[in-house]
């Protein structure tokens, strides 16, 4: 008999997160609270329902530049050391009581700096509020470990000054590096020297890629640049025709992301949201999940799009009829294609992803 797939016993499915935006993922409470601290007018509303209300609805707009102007209010009250480990810590905190047993988190630390903090100051405060939330949500009994990625923005210069301040906290908590904005006007290719010297060093990136933009995007993130993993990567379904009796047909691109096991990282939700897909229903996680590419779920902003690990596993449930094995083949796929080491991978498979999925379909 398995266990009925409901929000709650969703929640307590462990779950492995790779896409998600610290900046994005801020209680509304929190904004408010850190506002008021700092000075910052800019908000709003200063009521925190109202306040998470008026993202979503931002989010919900279908325009990715509008999108992208909530984050100036996220981002204004993140100026200051302690506004970081807060907000560090309260993300794993949340995250952990969302049942996600590993996340990589993601930020841009050249963003955070108008108030005089210097870059590894800044990383440091990230890094120390995630150990804060990692111990407190573990005193209640929810384990979980997070790393962190390191974004360059993708219209500015500092790309390889963020690339080789990811490879100076390689040991401390960063696992790996990102360049993310706008895409059309900025192909990765701009950040060259960036993705080479990460490379150099041995060290992983994921590049946010066919998003809003084409094949082309996706193209350069993994031929020129050499991408480990493409940030949403959900525009690889324009490389894959339907013939005449529906029987899907790959292009090069789409047979090589699929034949190298490439990581898509999917947010079905901030998807529809920007307009990248109609509706849940229209995603193209539907086919590709169809088709065995790599295939992972991810949140993107919970504040912007009010989504939680639960909730999008829980609406492709509803929506596309997933079984409690599809819910474990994503988070699998999310946990091999995570930057962490090969042995530290298997033993979160082995001792905590596979068991935690048997005890639901015992
Ligand atoms: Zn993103």
């Amino acid at each position: 008999m398995h266990a009925p797939l409901t929000v709650d016993t969703i929640r307590d499915a462990p779950k492995v997160l790779l896409h998600d935006h610290l900046d994005g993922g801020l209680r509304p409470a929190t904004v408010i609270e850190l506002a008021d601290a700092a000075g910052y007018r800019g908000l709003p509303s200063t009521d925190a329902a109202e306040l998470g209300g008026w993202f979503l609805a931002a989010a919900h707009s279908g325009s990715l530049v509008r999108y992208l102007e909530t984050f100036g209010h996220t981002v204004g009250v993140m100026q200051t050391a302690d506004a970081l480990v807060r907000v560090a810590a309260e993300c794993a905190e949340d995250l952990a009581a969302d049942g996600v047993v590993y996340a990589e988190v993601r930020f841009a630390p050249e963003l955070h700096v108008e108030a005089g903090l210097e870059l590894p100051a800044v990383v440091e405060a990230v890094l120390e509020g995630f150990k804060v939330g990692t111990a407190r949500a573990a005193e209640r009994g929810r384990h979980i470990r997070v790393g962190c990625l390191l974004t360059a923005m993708r219209h500015a210069a500092r790309s390889r000054e963020i690339a080789e301040l990811a490879v100076r906290y390689r040991d401390l908590g960063v696992v790996g590096f990102d360049i993310a904005g706008a895409e059309a006007g900025f192909p990765p290719t701009r950040h060259l020297d960036a993705f080479e010297y990460m490379r150099q060093q041995n060290a992983h990136f994921t590049i946010h890629a066919g998003e809003a933009f084409g094949l082309p995007s996706i193209w350069e993130a993994l031929q020129w640049c050499g991408a480990d993993r493409l940030g949403h990567g959900v525009r690889i379904v324009d490389d894959i025709t339907l013939g005449a009796d529906g029987t899907p047909r790959l292009g090069l691109l789409a047979a090589y992301v699929r034949d190298k096991r490439i990581p898509l990282e999917m947010c079905p939700t901030s998807n529809v949201h920007t307009g990248a897909a109609k509706s849940l229903a229209d995603h193209p996680i539907g086919l590709l999940t169809q088709l065995r590419f790599r295939v992972t779920v991810n949140t993107d902003n919970r504040l912007m799009s009010d989504v939680s690990m639960t909730s999008e596993m829980t609406a492709l449930a509803d929506t596309f009829g997933y079984s409690w094995a599809d819910l474990q083949w994503f988070t699998v796929n999310a946990m091999k294609s995570a930057f962490i080491g090969f042995d530290e991978r298997l033993a979160l498979i082995n001792d905590v992803i596979k068991p935690g999925y048997a005890a639901l379909m015992a």
